[in-house]
């Protein structure tokens, strides 16, 4: 019989991963704190809706991408393919939009049928930040501020760089869209399908094309700031003076355009040449029309998402939290002292490695296994005289405590 296999595109993650995972969303969520982003959780799945309009029917996610089915009751749901749509169903769910500023974290997972590769999953893992409720640039660049120290809290702010544009406001955009139009329809005959039908429903989604021969023909594409209305450049302005004023060095690229639909005014990404073709590790801008779009009031917003699996390739191998004290009872009337002990010293704060079975020799070897610290031995004899060996595992030096004041003596070691 051939092994289980998991689903094509999720992974396990098996201890030293999620090491790595944690030590990323830890981070986040700590410094996350520190910019006053609290953090909450939506579910996994909403009402296939909650998506469907807000992140547009022509993008990619909603014409390819989610995991859609009808459950036993008939309702339709949708497996979340981002959260920044369950977090504003949530504001308005919950009554919040008279709360704001409302700022919040999340981490967790997402999914997505994409093809998987190196960096790119089905199920993979988001943490990410948003910013209701502001409409002034500072908020862009409190948001990205957040972003950026993430990564520097992470070790990998200098293996990225800051891609930074403007998407425009509404009139803006409108206006660009029909330039664009204008100019893709000289290259009909030379477009890839999907950029086609791009034209029709979406133009704006062609110059975030990955097809070899729209990036050609994107070379030439109207750049959108050259079109740009007062308003959106002041607001532009307003947002690159903030993060020069914090040292926050960022590369205007006018070609970037987020994968989403309601996005205005910022968008950016924080992206890497050390991850191949994945190489957009966290990314976001402003959406200053997705809560009218839900249906609550016109609300501003910004905020950004970052893939915690990109992330985690990045970083340095996170440190085990603690080395465990192994606890090795020698004789049959060793061991119901050994269990209390092992529990007096959890309760104390300190990790200890358990043996179950087999002689001191392989009790020991389990001991170095673990990358124990210390290994308590307790012999018949020893106990008989109400003591037990401490083995300090890295010296080797061996002395005599007195059972009394073990877990004193280990907690003093720390
Ligand atoms: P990409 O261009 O890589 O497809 P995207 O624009 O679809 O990214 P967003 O929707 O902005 O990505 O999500 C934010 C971040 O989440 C991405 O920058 C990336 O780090 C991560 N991410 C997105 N899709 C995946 C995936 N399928 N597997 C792993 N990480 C992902
Ligand atoms: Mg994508």
């Amino acid at each position: 019989m051939p092994a289980l296999q998991p689903v094509r595109g999720t992974q396990d993650l098996l201890p030293l991963q999620m090491r790595r995972h944690r030590a990323v969303s830890e981070t986040a969520r700590v410094v996350a704190l520190r910019y006053g982003f609290e953090e909450m959780a939506t579910p996994i799945f909403e009402f296939t809706e909650v998506f469907q309009k807000p992140i547009g029917e022509t993008s990619d996610i909603v014409s390819k991408e989610m995991y859609s089915f009808a459950d036993r009751g008939g309702e339709h749901v949708t497996l979340r393919p981002e959260n920044t749509a369950g977090v504003v169903r949530a504001v308005l769910s919950n009554g919040l939009t008279q709360a704001a500023p409302l700022k919040f974290f999340y981490s967790g997972p997402m999914f997505r049928y994409e093809r998987p590769q190196k960096g790119r999953f089905r199920q993979f893992h988001q943490i990410g930040v948003e910013l209701i409720g502001v409409a002034q640039p500072q908020a862009d660049v409190e948001v990205i501020a957040a972003g950026a120290r993430i990564l520097d809290e992470l070790g990998i702010l200098g293996r990225t760089e800051l891609e930074l544009n403007t998407l425009g406001d509404t009139e803006t955009r409108r206006l660009y869209r029909e330039h664009l139009v204008a100019y893709y329809a000289g290259f009909r005959d030379k477009l890839s399908e999907d950029s086609l039908r791009r034209l029709e429903t979406n133009p704006l989604r062609i110059l975030d094309s990955k097809d070899p021969g729209d990036i050609a023909i994107n070379i030439e594409a109207p750049e959108f700031h050259r079109h740009l209305n007062p308003l959106s450049t002041a607001f532009f302005d307003a947002v690159k003076r903030g993060l020069d004023a914090l040292g926050i060095a960022y590369r205007l690229n006018p070609r970037l355009v987020r994968g989403l639909d309601y996005y205005t005014h910022t968008a950016f990404e924080f992206v890497t040449r050390d991850l191949g073709a994945q190489g957009t590790v966290m990314g976001g801008g402003r959406y200053d029309g997705l809560v009218g779009l839900m249906g609550g009031p016109e609300m501003a917003g910004v905020g950004w998402a970052a893939g915690i699996e990109r992330l985690a390739m990045l970083i340095e191998e996170p440190a085990v939290a603690e080395r465990p004290v192994a606890i090795i009872p020698v004789g049959e009337a060793a061991e119901p002292v050994a269990l209390r002990l092992a529990e007096d010293l959890r309760r104390a704060g300190l990790v200890v490695d358990q043996s179950y079975s087999g002689n001191l020799g392989k009790r020991m070897k389990r001991a170095n296994k673990v990358a124990a610290r210390f290994a308590v031995l307790l012999g018949e004899d020893e106990l008989a005289r109400g003591v037990a060996s401490l083995r300090d595992l890295d010296s080797g030096a061996q002395e005599e405590v007195p059972l009394a004041g073990l877990t004193d003596r280990l907690v003093q070691t720390r």
